[in-house]
């Protein structure tokens, strides 16, 4: 196989991957949907200290839910690199991306130099 094949091959891989990352967490934020609902009167009526937990737990939930989001971006970020043929290379210095760091995170923008900055 061509050493281009190959790169394509991969690419194509790492294309499904991504679209399978971005999915579970789309599915992940629909189920948790609930979850992040501001707390309601019925929660008040169990008691202060209930409703408390309630509203910390939501505010758990948010912020879970905008990691997420953020790693939504990340991914589709990773999948226009992809489209656009800049895969693989850092987006700050333009370097090639070691390829052990893109098999560990995928959606990872940048070389390990760059990341430390
Ligand atoms: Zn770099």
């Amino acid at each position: 196989m061509a050493k281009n094949d190959q790169t394509q091959k991969r690419f194509s891989q790492i294309r499904k991957q991504l679209i399978k990352i971005r999915e579970d967490i789309k599915n992940i934020s629909t189920i948790s949907a609930d979850f992040r609902k501001p707390v309601t009167l019925d929660q008040q009526m169990v008691g202060r200290l209930s409703r408390i937990d309630a509203m910390q737990n939501q505010e758990m939930q948010l912020e879970s839910e905008r990691r997420r989001q953020i790693e939504i971006e990340r991914v589709e970020s990773a999948l226009r690199r992809l489209k656009h043929g800049t895969f693989g290379n850092c987006i700050v210095c333009g370097e090639k991306i070691e390829i052990n760091r893109i098999k560990n995170d995928p959606t990872v923008p940048t070389c390990i130099e760059c990341a430390k900055t």
